[in-house]
This record gives C-alpha cells, structure tokens and sequence, in this order.
C-alpha cells in the first residue's frame, strides 16, 4: 500500500494520496492547494483514481475536488447540510474578500476550483479497497458535524481530518463543532494504538499527540467554566492569563480567528 501525503502554504493543509501497489487503485484524501502535487504522484506511479474521501467541508479540504474526473466522491451524509451551503455561495467580491481574509489563497483558488456535492454519502462507515487492502471511511463527528476520518487497518494508520491538527493553533470554531464529541473520538483513538495518525493540518505524528491534544481542550473547557462561574465577561475570559498553553510550536502566530474559537466554546457553556 502507498500513502503519500503532501502540503502548500500558507494553511499546509495536508493532502494525501493512498493506492494499492498491485491494482494501481488509488484514493485520494481532502485534495486542496497542494493538488499539482497529489496529480503529479498519481501520473508518475500510473494510478487510477476511483475514489476522493472528503473527511468534512471545510473550504480548503475540498476546493481540488473538480482536478479528478469521474471519480466518487465520498462524504458523511451529516455533513451534507456544510457542503450545500459551502456550493451554494455567491462568490462576489466581499465574499472573496471574506474568505481571503481567513484563506490567502483564496483568490487565486477559487478562480480555477469547481466544487461539486458529493457523490456518496456515508451515514456512518463503509469500505473502500480490496478486502486485502481495507480503507475504512467513518464518520464521528466534533470538528464539524459530519467530521470523518478514514483508518487502513491492516497498517494501524488513521488519517484524521481535522480532528486532529498538529503543531498549530487548532480550528474549533465552526457553529457544528462539538468539542465533548471531539474529545471522546480522540480517546477511541488512542485505545486502538495507532501506529501512525496522519493529521488535517502537520506533520504526522505518533498516538501521543492525542493525548496532547484532548488534554488541551479538556483544560481549556474547565479554565473557561471556572471564568463563567466568577462572571468574568466573553471579552475578559477570550484572554485570560488562566487560559492553558496549547501544544502548538512556540512560534507559531496566533491566527486571527483564535479567538472566535474561545469565544464560541465560552459562549456554550
Ligand atoms: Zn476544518
């Protein structure tokens, strides 16, 4: 089995590319800015794209969708609702603007992608591949409400979407994320000692970032419940001193939406 992963700035969003290397089948994982990238891989190892597995619809997880042709395309069938409303927005110029704002990529992306709905949609796990070669699609949930992962058992390998994001500061601000459900779907994880998990954002890591990474967000849900308790206000709270250091790189800038992200989680509980 070949598995290949590549990214682009400025997000290095990751990219991946799993085939089997007797049928030359290939499946290709959440294609976005670094498409050249998976498309050169596919022609120089002579793969047949038959499927593109969508982990959610987050804009810069599916914009290269419209790079493959006849091809499947498969989602969480929750996440449905995010990918018509994803399809369904005028691309004037404040929108643009909008999502440069967030993706500074955008502009040029959005002049080439061609984005389409899905063309299956898993109500919570199937599989692709040959039974030698089992590819698991699944859905659980937490980053978005229809976040999927997709797990290669016979290798114990989990590409995770972004429900797992290494090195950076995590997205957890979209109006479906649910962070119990995100917390819970790390610790599943973890159970099953994945040899590798290959993550939305970052490099891949071993199952000590899960752990990492759910105590970071059980950390903050509990500094942020103790500030709500004292009626310390949103604008206070979003940049408390009490607040736990991530495990993201030192230097790593703060994106502009972090906060949002507090916010949104304060506003919850
Ligand atoms: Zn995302």
């Amino acid at each position: 089995m070949l598995l290949e992963t590549r990214d682009a700035p400025p997000f290095y969003k990751n990219g991946y590319v799993l085939a089997c290397d007797q049928t030359r089948e290939a499946i290709i994982i959440d294609p976005g800015d670094e498409v050249d990238e998976l498309l050169r891989i596919v022609s120089g190892q002579r793969l047949h794209v038959r499927h593109i597995l969508l982990t959610h619809a987050h804009i810069d997880h599916i914009f290269a969708m419209g790079a493959f042709a006849d091809v499947e395309v498969v989602a969480a069938a929750a996440e449905r609702p995010l990918f018509e409303h994803q399809l369904a927005l005028e691309w004037d110029e404040d929108s643009i603007q909008g999502y440069n704002n967030i993706f500074p990529t955008f502009t040029e992306a959005q002049k080439t992608a061609k984005p389409f709905l899905p063309t299956i949609w898993v109500e919570t796990q199937q599989v692709f591949g040959s039974p030698k070669n089992n590819v698991v699609f699944a859905t659980t949930g937490g980053h978005t409400t229809g976040s999927s992962y997709v797990s290669f058992p016979s290798e114990s390998v989990l590409v995770t979407g972004d429900l797992v994001q290494v090195d950076k500061y995590p997205y957890f601000g979209d109006e479906t994320t649910d962070l119990t459900v995100w917390v819970d779907t790390l610790k599943s994880w973890y159970a099953t000692n994945p040899a590798r998990v290959c993550p939305g954002h970052g490099r891949v890591v071993d199952r000590d970032y899960l752990r990492l990474e759910w105590e970071y967000f059980e950390n903050l849900v509990a500094a942020l419940r103790t500030l709500k308790n004292d009626g310390v206000s949103m604008e206070d709270a979003v940049i408390h001193p009490s607040l736990p250091a991530g495990c993201w790189v030192d230097n790593c800038p703060e994106p502009r939406w972090f906060k949002h992200c507090i916010a949104l989680t304060y506003s919850r509980l």
